[in-house]
Formats: structure tokens, C-alpha cells, sequence
């Protein structure tokens, strides 16, 4: 990824007078010669895999209704009106049972 030395925008790969060229879509910078391709030709791809999988979610003493299991997962998500109540989730940690309770 090649960000635009001006903008700081992402560069994308364009063709100008027949040249591979990287072009900033946000100012229209031009940079020539930049490619990630090496001398035989081939693209050097490196893929990095970042686990995001983590459940960050606290984990609390609030009782399955299907399973009966005492713990699950809790989060809260706000919906667009700050006058309305929070919605409250809970995720079995057994079963996999997800439900939502108001306030
Ligand atoms: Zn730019
Ligand atoms: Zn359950």
C-alpha cells in the first residue's frame, strides 16, 4: 500500500501514456516506478493474518433462559435517540443463545 506523499491519501494503481503509474485519487499526485512488483515480474504479496477473534466482552452472573447455564456474555448498544433506554445483550457462554433485554 502506497499512501500519497502530499495528502497521505491511499495511492492507486493507474495507467498514464501507457506507464504503470500510482495515483492519488484525493489531489491527483502521479508517482512513477513505485510498484510492488519485482524484477522477474512477479507480485510479492505478503499476507498477515492479525487474530481479532479476543472476546472482550465481560462475562456476567446473568442465567441462560434456554440453556440455564448461570454466565453470559454482556454488552449494551445505544440506539440513535439518547433519550431512549440502552439495549442490554447477553450471550450464552454455553449454548450460544443470544437474547436482549430493556431497562
Ligand atoms: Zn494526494
Ligand atoms: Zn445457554
Amino acid at each position: 500500500m502506497m499512501f500519497c506523499p502530499k495528502c497521505k491519501s491511499i495511492m492507486m494503481p493507474s495507467v498514464q501514456a501507457g506507464k504503470r503509474v500510482l495515483k492519488c485519487a484525493n489531489c491527483g499526485f502521479l508517482q512513477v516506478g513505485e510498484m510492488s512488483f519485482t524484477s522477474s515480474g512477479t507480485k510479492v504479496k505478503e499476507v498477515t493474518v492479525i487474530e481479532t477473534e479476543t472476546d472482550v466482552r465481560p462475562l456476567v452472573d446473568h442465567p441462560c433462559p434456554k440453556c440455564k447455564h448461570p454466565q453470559s456474555r454482556h454488552w449494551t448498544l445505544q440506539t440513535r435517540s439518547a433519550d431512549e433506554p440502552e439495549t442490554r445483550f447477553y450471550a450464552c457462554e454455553k449454548c450460544k443463545h443470544t437474547w436482549r433485554e430493556y431497562k
